[in-house]
């Protein structure tokens, strides 16, 4: 998908302004990378239709080329398609929240039963697990270990007793231990059947739950859509969960479901550790799926301290991967003078998320890094490698900047570290695979 959308942008270089003509190949390469992806095609068809007629409509844009417009333009699009905003869980006021989850046999949905008490423990809630696939018992085995690893008790009468009445009695079991939340694992089928159905709108019934999430493969693509749409006209769900987003998915299902079913995905698993489930950001996916990391929206935070031109300068180092101490400097002054830095270092490609005593130590270290770059030539800032490769260069720029030779050797292997993460990011963006950047 990214490969694709790629080449869509640099039909566009040297173009003045936007328009029906010069737009039509772009669009028809984001329509073959949307397809390719396994997005499904009424999506795909009503995508590139408002695409286009806002692209035409903007007209120009001072400072703005029209390749970013449309860059941008998508980016708001794609993040409009996935629902917007995050859409939160829902917790229940009074009693326990319940979390029903279904889907066919082996989307994940015992491992995010666990995965889901995990993540709901840290926000200081108590969960509790309620068996309730007795058709295979090594699932209720399964369920079991899950749920000690993660230290989270789990209800299970065994596979004799029927899923509703295991569901009632493990409600009325959490009830008196005044659980939070109760989460309930239920089996599937290879495919959609009455006998399934049926079964989970009983559970439905008596559990009366807050949230049904359906489970779903990220693999499955377009699929994934259509069984969203099946189950909640069968049973009615209030959400997704979308599954194995680390695997080769081409990131089709986390497009077209929201748009199809109606329905959002709350939640991903990108993994198969406990750890590997999160909130669906929509605008995260949609800069991943552009293969720009957080590029696009360092360069929109950068543009409110700094003229454009600085930015588009910027932002082409750091696509280029040609980045020296002058941009060094200029970047780290930059997200100074942006004064959260918190906010701003996370959106550099591949620094990822600081804590605030890192960034106290950032801010202390501005004042090292400024001095030691002042003391080095204008030649040593153009070129790193002068500084990496003599030990008497380092010596000269220590001792003028009143540091040791061990920080300036510090300073030189941090940029070369910046540089390497971001031809990295430009061989993931090239490698046309969404990057599962982690957050
Ligand atoms: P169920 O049949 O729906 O209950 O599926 P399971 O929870 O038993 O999971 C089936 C397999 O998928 C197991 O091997 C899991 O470890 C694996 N799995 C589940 N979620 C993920 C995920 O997000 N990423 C990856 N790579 N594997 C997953
Ligand atoms: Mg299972």
């Amino acid at each position: 998908l990214t490969s694709g959308l790629e080449a869509a942008w640099t039909k566009l270089k040297g173009e003045e302004v936007l328009t029906k003509e010069n737009i039509a190949e772009p669009m028809r390469d984001i329509r073959r990378a949307l397809l390719e992806a396994d997005v499904s095609l009424p999506v795909v068809r009503r995508f590139v239709q408002t695409v286009s007629d806002q692209a035409v409509g903007v007209g120009l844009i001072r400072g703005v080329k029209p390749d970013q417009q449309l860059v941008k333009i998508v980016h708001e699009e794609l993040v409009k398609l996935m629902g917007g905003e995050v859409s939160e869980l829902v917790f229940s006021k009074s009693g326990p929240t319940v979390i029903l989850l279904a889907g066919l046999q082996g989307v994940g949905k015992t491992t995010v039963c666990a995965k889901l008490a995990n993540y709901l423990k840290k926000q200081d809630k108590s969960c509790m697990l309620i068996a309730g696939d007795v058709y295979r018992p090594a699932a209720i085995d399964q369920l079991v270990i899950l749920g000690e690893q993660v230290g989270v008790p789990v209800y299970s009468v065994g596979t004799e007793v029927k899923p509703s009445e295991i569901a009632k009695q493990g409600l009325e079991e959490a009830k008196k231990k005044k659980i939070d939340v109760v989460i309930m694992d239920t089996a599937g089928r290879l495919q959609i059947d009455k006998a399934m159905m049926d079964e989970l709108k009983e559970v439905k019934k008596v559990l009366n739950p807050t949230e049904v999430l359906l489970v779903v493969d990220a693999m499955t693509g377009q699929e994934a859509a259509a069984l969203v749409t099946t189950f909640n006209v069968e049973i009615g769900i209030t959400g997704a969960i979308l599954t194995k987003l680390d695997g080769d998915s081409r990131g089709g299902a986390a497009l077209s479901v929201k748009e199809v079913s109606g329905k959002p995905i709350k939640l991903v698993g990108r993994g198969e550790r406990m750890e590997d489930l999160e909130p669906f950001y929509p605008d995260r996916m949609a800069g991943r799926i552009l293969g720009m990391g957080d590029v696009l929206s360092f360069v929109e935070k950068a543009q409110e301290v700094m003229r454009q031109e600085d930015a588009e300068e910027l932002q082409k180092k750091i696509m280029s991967t040609k980045f020296d101490f002058n941009d060094f400097l200029k970047q780290t002054r930059t997200v100074a003078r942006m004064g959260s830095m918190t906010r701003v270092v996370g959106m550099i490609p591949g620094m990822g998320k600081v804590t605030p005593a890192q960034v106290r130590e950032a801010e202390k270290s501005l004042k090292l890094t400024e001095a030691m770059i002042e003391a080095m030539t204008p030649e040593e800032r153009e070129k790193p490698e002068l500084l990496a490769e003599s030990p008497e260069r380092r010596k000269r720029v220590a001792q003028a900047s009143g540091k040791t030779e061990q920080q300036v050797s510090q300073l030189v292997a941090q940029l070369f570290q910046m540089r390497a993460r971001m031809k990295n990011l430009m061989g993931i963006m090239e490698g046309g695979s969404i990057p599962t950047l982690s957050n």
